[in-house]
């Protein structure tokens, strides 16, 4: 049921924090306690099945159902003990969070009674009943069931009274209908690629393994108001609402004081993310009113994901125990700073070192230069697949708007960096690289400093920063599940990896020797992906000028992003490194054109409704008010009296009726507009209808809604305003 506005604000106004007692242990004590992982498999699992297990899962090996059923014995014995009634398959279908069906751990007994139970079969595959999740197409035929399988890289986890297994979901016919199915695929691409070069300057190395850190931010707002707010409760973005006189101009809030009900909060979703095992580690107010952040210590790429999803849930579950609602929107409120999702990425190997670390001696630093040609090279060929991997309906509110990375990729590596690479290509071989006895390659001029951090240049408007040790990607949306981009990204660089080796091997085959080999490929690739490489403003209408100029993509419209993903060489790459087929990169392109239909039409239909229902009533009540007004002038003053007396009635009564006309026009419009777009067989066809002719109308009603706003008498309005929704007491 719907609040009325004034009683939302009242209650909001009143509300305290919640306290949260903290456990009396150390963090380091209940860390991961609701998690099955090595400390507890340990204690439930025998030694051989101990190390068949881990061993599996370090190299990436096949579990047997022998082993598979003895741990599965002792994660339920586990899950009993901790009060555990239900398991449940836990996967990421391609709709927005996790989707997950709970079976009980009975079985009959074959006496009348029921028994435990919980085998190995059970664990590593179930059917569940998918038809209606999002396929693209891919499970038309009936035969075309959808299978969820055990991921045992990432442990299982309890939620409440359910153990939760993460899980790919994939097609009888073995086609991906998830994103973790493609993200561990790109890993395992990334690590083979990535150890083939770096054993051109260490062959020690077995193992490369992609590391993600992401920064989650969100506003909180409160629940009661947020209740008031069909188009926050249905859409997680205001459709309307005039700008709050103050909001973030003072930039108050940026790293300011937390208000106690929030800092309760944070401190809950902590407790409850360090027991299912994730690190968080950082948290602070972001630059707009009720804005936060949160960032955990970075983890294995695919383990990082499982925890973004997982404590996506988690902030929701916890935000209502404080009476708040968490929007993971990225763009929920009009004028100030949307929300991002920051995704740090990095590869380090099994010897310790990170391969975007120059490293303590010289010859880690030709291997530190390779690594980040061979990333610049890949996001330059890939920049347009790159955006369309972040790009969604509800990020495109944030991209290219005035706080953002633009909807154009580009690369900023900081004044070290690029002077080295100029120095790079424009030296001789005896100067770049040199031979130690041990016949060592490194770096011929003078050393990269271990440090690269440099904040004085941190470039904040770059959409893919280096930033000291690794890679900074920041144009994911705050509500995107990462592995999207990830494994875009992560094939990308391995299918370059894999290039650069064949370049240099057929300089090798030539006769020419491994340096020289690795040096003139290196300054061809220097060259070659100059063009990503932006150290200025992003935000500039220049650099769009100029990025055009440079042959980068500068698409703006989503679904026509999106066609990057089905172009030749994309499929090519996707295929090669065995990440994706053609034919799962056509249904994915189904579906995402299909999200964006559908998100546009809810938006357009919750507009249309708060327009007839909410709004005009309100500004029709309000010019009568007005009207009555220049009645009663007019019986009470004279003609000459009432000429100057009525002027400013009269232009106000006419102001109304003009935006009340034209709201209700455009709603007519905008209904017109979707009923054509909606007869448009074609996902791609209609999806562009839905942006072209559909999306623009938003806009344009909640622009006269807006001054309806301004104009009509607070005590009538509505719906809470902007000042009400944004600022937590
Ligand atoms: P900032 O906001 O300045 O970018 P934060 O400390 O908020 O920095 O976030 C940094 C994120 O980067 C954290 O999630 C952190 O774990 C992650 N990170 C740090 N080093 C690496 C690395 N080598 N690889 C991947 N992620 C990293
Ligand atoms: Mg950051």
């Amino acid at each position: 049921m719907s609040i009325s506005r004034f009683n939302a604000v009242e209650k909001a106004s009143n509300r305290k924090a919640v306290e949260v007692i903290a456990p009396k242990q150390k963090v380091s004590e209940y860390y991961g306690e609701n998690v099955f992982n090595r400390k507890t498999m340990q204690k439930y699992l025998s030694k051989e099945t101990y190390k068949a297990i881990t061993q599996a899962i370090d190299n990436g090996i096949q579990i047997d159902r022998e082993i598979a059923n003895l741990v599965a014995a002792g994660m339920r014995m586990w899950a009993l003990e901790k009060g555990v009634t239900h398991y449940t398959h836990w996967f990421q279908p391609l709709t927005d969070g996790t989707a997950e069906k709970h079976d009980a751990f009975v079985e009959h007994d074959g006496q009348g009674g029921l028994i435990e139970e919980f085998s190995g079969k059970l664990l590593t595959q179930q059917e569940p009943d998918a038809s209606s999740f999002p396929n693209g197409g891919l499970r038309n035929t009936f035969e075309a069931r959808g299978y969820s399988a055990w991921d045992p890289s990432s442990p299982a986890f309890i939620v409440d009274d359910t153990l939760c297994i993460p899980t790919v979901f994939i097609a009888y016919t073995g086609e991906a209908l998830d994103y973790k199915t493609p993200l561990i695929r790109s890993v395992e691409a990334l690590s083979e690629a990535a150890r083939d070069v770096c054993h051109y300057f260490d062959e020690e190395v077995n193992k490369i393994t992609p590391f993600l850190g992401w920064e989650q931010e969100y506003f909180l707002v409160d629940e009661d108001i947020y209740s008031a707010r069909p188009d926050l409760m249905l859409t997680e973005r205001t459709l309307l609402g005039h700008e709050s006189a103050k909001n973030q101009q003072l930039d108050d809030h940026y790293f300011g004081s937390i208000p106690s009900r929030v800092q309760e909060f944070m401190k809950d979703l902590e407790i409850e993310a360090y027991k299912m095992g994730i690190p968080v580690k950082t948290r602070h107010n972001e630059v707009a009113p009720n804005q936060f952040e949160l960032a955990p210590i970075y983890e294995e790429c695919n383990l990082a994901n499982d925890h973004n999803q997982l404590l996506m849930s988690l902030m929701k579950k916890v935000a209502r125990r404080h009476n708040f609602r968490v929007l993971l929107h990225e763009k929920p409120f009009m004028g100030i700073n949307g929300s991002g999702k920051h995704c740090n990425w990095s590869m380090g190997t099994d010897k310790g070192y990170n391969l975007f670390s120059p490293g303590k001696n010289r010859e880690d630093n030709l291997r530190f230069i390779t690594f980040i040609v061979n990333s610049l090279m890949a996001v330059y060929k890939y920049n347009a697949l790159l955006k369309a991997s972040i790009a969604s309906a509800s990020n495109a509110h944030r991209l290219g708007a005035n706080e953002a990375p633009p909807a154009i990729i580009s690369s900023f590596l900081g004044t070290q960096i690029t002077e080295i690479l100029n120095r790079f290509e424009n030296c001789s071989i005896e100067d770049a690289i040199q031979v130690d006895e041990k016949k060592r390659l490194h770096l011929g001029f003078g050393q990269i400093p271990e440090l690269l951090l440099d904040n004085t240049d941190r470039n904040r408007t770059s959409p893919f920063a280096f930033t000291g040790n690794r890679f900074e990607f920041r144009a994911l949306g705050s509500s995107a599940n990462c592995g999207v981009a990830m494994l875009a990204l992560n094939s990308a660089v391995a299918y370059q990896l894999r290039q650069f080796k064949q370049d240099v091997e057929a300089l090798r085959a030539k006769g020419e020797s491994k340096e020289a080999a690795i040096f003139e490929v290196l300054k061809a690739y220097i060259k070659e992906s100059k063009p990503i490489r932006f150290d200025g403003n992003g935000y500039s209408d220049a650099w769009k000028e100029e990025a055009a100029r440079r042959g980068l993509d500068c698409e703006s419209s989503v679904p026509l992003q999106y066609d990057a993903y089905l172009k030749p060489e994309v499929i090519r790459m996707f295929e090669e490194t065995n990440v994706l087929t053609e034919k799962e990169l056509e249904a994915r392109n189904e579906v995402k054109w299909e999200i964006y239909i559908k998100k546009v039409q809810i938006e357009a239909r919750v507009l249309g409704d708060l327009s007839l229902n909410h709004i005009i009533p309100v500004a029709l009540r309000y010019q009568s008010l007005l009207l009555e007004n220049l009645a009663r002038l007019k019986e009470t003053f004279d003609a000459d009296e009432l000429k100057t007396l009525s002027e400013e009635p009269k232009r106000l009564v006419v102001k109304v009726a003009n935006h009340i006309s034209h709201v209700t026009r455009m709603v007519d419009e905008m209904v017109e507009a979707r009923k054509k777009a909606n007869r448009i067989q074609d996902m791609r066809e209609k999806a562009i209808a839905y942006h072209d002719d559909v999306f623009p109308y938003l806009d344009k009603i909640r622009y006269h809604i807006d001054h309806l706003e301004l104009m009509v008498d607070n005590q009538m309005w509505p719906l809470p305003k902007y000042r009400e929704l944004l600022f937590i007491r």
